[in-house]
C-alpha cells in the first residue's frame, strides 16, 4: 500500500525537503494501511515558506507577468493534470477513500478549475475607461501578495484547485495548508506547478495540525488574505483573527442542506437525486443533502423506494468501478457519526435502513459504514440540527408549502437545497424562499466552474469560484487621469 518507502518531502518555499515537524502516517481508510509517511511542517517551517513566498512574490517578476503569461502557465498545469490524470485519481482514493469512479471526477474538476481561472485571467487585461468630460477614470486589480488556501479532507484537489488558480491567475504567491490526514494532492499540485513554469517560491504546501500549522499561516503579518474551506467552529476562529488583522477572509463552511421531494415530482429522478444527494462521498460533504422532507400524500411510497435503493448500495473497495460508497474518512470519524444514529434514537428516531457497519472481508479493516436513513424525528431534533458529515439521512414529511418553507429555512445553516417538481412556479416560487447559497431544481450536486459557490449565515461568507473568483484575490484601486 505504501506508495514510498522514503518520507515524502514537502514543499517550502520551493525547496522539496522533509518538514521539521512530527512524522506520521497517511492512513488508506479502506483498509486502515499506511500509505505515506511524512513530517508535518514546523512553525519554522511556516516561517520560512511566508518569508520564502514574500521574496518570490517580490523578486520572481510572476505578479509582473502579462495576464497572458500567467494564464499560458495555467492552462499547462490543467494540460499536465489531465496528463496524470489517472495516477491521480489513483492517488486520491489513496489519500482519502472516495471511490475511484468519485477521484476521477474530482481530478478532470481540478483541470477545469485551471483551465477556467487561465481564461479568466486573460480577461484581466481588459481595461474599461469610460471617458468623463476632461478626466477619466480606471479601476485597476493588484495582486495581493502572500495568500493562505486552508483545505479540508473531504474534496482534496478539487478544493485546493479551487484557490490556488484564482490566487495564482490573479498574480499571488500561495501558501497552502491541506488537512493533515490527506495531504498528498496538495503536494502533487505544487509539483505540477512548479513544472509548468511557476515560479519557485511562489507555491509552499505545509501539511500539519490545524491548530497549530494553520493558525500560525492565518496569523502571520505577511499573509494577506486566507481562503478557507472546513468546518464552522474553525471558520469562526479564522474569522476573529482575521478581524484582528483587518484582513479579508473568505469562509466555505458547513451544511445541513434540505431537499424537498412535491407530490408532483418525477418521484424516480428524485430518488436518485436524493440517492446521490446524501449517500454519494459517504455523505461527507458540506452541501450533502442531509435533511428530506417529502409531501405526505407521498411520503410512504417515496421512502419505501429511497430505502430499498440505499439498502442496495454497493458499498466497498473503492477501487473498484462499481462501488458507490467508500469508507469513512477515519475510525474516530466513524465513532462520531454512530454517536449521532444512538443520538437520534434515542431521540424517537426509526432507523429504516442501516444504522450499522458492514461486517466481515475489507469492512473489518476499513472504516465502513452503511447509508443510513431514520425517521420520525421533527426538525427540531438534534441530528436534524447539527452537520453529521456521513452517510445520514433523516426523513420528514411536510403537509403545505409555507410551513415546508419555514422548516427548510429553521437551520443554522444555508449552503445549499433540492427542490423535485414538476410545476415550474413552485419551483421559482420556493427556490426563491429558500434561503441558501445554491439551489437546485430537480438535480443535486451538478457543478459549474463559471456558477459562484458558498453559503449563508453559518455556511461561510464570501464566493469561489466564477469569473470574477479571481477578483477575490486582488485589491482594487480606483485611478483618476487630468487631461
Ligand atoms: P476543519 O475545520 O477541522 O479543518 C479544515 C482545515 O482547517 C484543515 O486543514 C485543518 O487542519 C485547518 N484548521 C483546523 N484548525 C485550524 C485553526 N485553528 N486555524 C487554521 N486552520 C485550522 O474541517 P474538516 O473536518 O477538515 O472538514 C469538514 C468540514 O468542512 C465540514 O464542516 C464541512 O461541511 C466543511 N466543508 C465545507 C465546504 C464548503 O465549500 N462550504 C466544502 C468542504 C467541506
Amino acid at each position: 500500500m505504501l506508495i514510498s518507502d522514503k518520507t515524502l518531502p514537502i514543499c517550502i518555499a520551493g525547496v522539496w525537503r522533509e518538514g521539521g515537524g512530527d512524522r506520521y502516517a497517511t492512513i488508506y481508510p479502506a483498509t486502515g494501511e499506511a500509505v505515506a509517511y511524512l513530517n508535518a511542517a514546523s512553525l519554522d517551517d511556516v516561517e520560512e515558506a511566508i518569508q520564502g513566498a514574500h521574496h518570490a512574490f517580490r523578486t520572481s517578476g510572476w505578479a509582473q507577468r502579462k495576464p497572458h503569461e500567467r494564464a499560458a502557465v495555467l492552462y499547462r498545469i490543467a494540460q499536465l493534470i489531465r496528463e496524470r490524470a489517472e495516477e491521480l485519481a489513483q492517488r486520491q482514493r489513496l489519500d482519502n477513500g472516495k471511490p475511484i469512479s468519485e477521484t476521477r471526477v474530482l481530478v478532470a474538476s481540478a483541470a477545469g478549475t485551471f483551465q477556467y481561472f487561465a481564461a479568466a485571467c486573460e480577461t484581466l487585461e481588459e481595461i474599461i475607461t469610460p471617458p468623463r468630460g476632461d478626466y477619466i477614470t480606471m479601476s485597476v486589480y493588484e495582486p495581493m501578495g502572500v495568500v493562505a488556501a486552508i483545505t479540508p479532507w473531504n474534496s482534496p484537489i478539487a478544493s485546493e484547485a479551487q484557490k490556488m488558480a484564482p490566487a495564482l491567475a490573479a498574480g499571488n504567491a500561495v501558501v497552502v495548508k491541506p488537512a493533515e490526514i490527506t495531504p498528498l494532492m496538495a503536494l502533487e499540485l505544487a509539483a505540477i506547478c512548479e513544472e509548468a513554469g511557476v515560479p519557485k517560491g511562489i507555491v509552499s504546501v505545509l501539511p500539519g495540525r490545524g491548530s497549530v500549522i494553520g493558525d500560525a499561516i492565518t496569523k502571520h503579518p505577511l499573509v494577506k488574505r486566507v481562503s478557507f474551506t472546513g468546518g464552522t467552529a474553525t471558520g469562526r476562529h479564522i474569522a476573529h483573527i482575521a478581524a484582528d488583522k483587518m484582513m479579508p477572509v473568505s469562509l466555505e463552511l458547513g451544511g445541513k442542506s434540505p431537499t424537498m421531494v412535491f407530490e408532483d415530482a418525477d418521484l424516480d429522478h428524485a430518488v436518485n437525486g436524493v440517492l446521490y444527494g446524501i449517500f454519494s462521498s459517504s455523505g461527507e460533504a458540506c452541501i450533502a443533502g442531509s435533511r428530506l422532507f417529502v409531501a405526505s400524500s407521498v411520503y410512504e411510497q417515496f421512502i419505501d423506494r429511497l430505502t430499498e435503493r440505499a439498502a442496495a448500495l454497493r458499498v466497498g473497495d473503492p477501487s473498484d468501478e462499481r462501488t458507490q460508497m467508500g469508507p469513512l474518512i477515519t475510525g474516530k470519524h466513524r465513532e462520531s457519526i454512530e454517536r449521532y444514529v444512538e443520538l437520534g434514537v434515542s431521540e424517537g428516531g426509526r432507523i429504516r435502513t442501516g444504522g450499522q457497519r458492514p461486517e466481515g472481508g475489507l469492512y473489518d479493516k476499513g472504516y465502513f459504514y452503511r447509508p443510513t436513513i431514520i425517521e420520525g424525528l421533527s426538525n427540531q431534533a438534534r441530528i436534524s440540527q447539527e452537520e453529521i458529515f456521513g452517510p445520514v439521512l433523516v426523513a420528514m414529511p411536510f403537509d403545505s408549502e409555507e410551513a415546508l418553507i419555514e422548516q427548510a429555512n429553521d437551520s443554522v445553516y444555508a449552503l445549499a437545497a433540492g427542490i423535485w417538481t414538476r410545476d415550474y412556479k413552485r419551483a421559482w416560487r420556493v427556490g426563491r424562499a429558500v434561503q441558501a447559497g445554491t439551489v437546485w431544481i430537480n438535480t443535486y450536486k451538478l457543478f459549474s466552474i463559471s456558477t459562484p459557490f458558498g453559503g449563508w449565515r453559518d455556511s461561510g461568507i464570501g464566493r469561489e469560484k466564477g469569473r470574477l473568483g479571481i477578483l477575490q484575490y486582488m485589491e482594487q484601486k480606483g485611478m483618476y487621469w487630468g487631461m
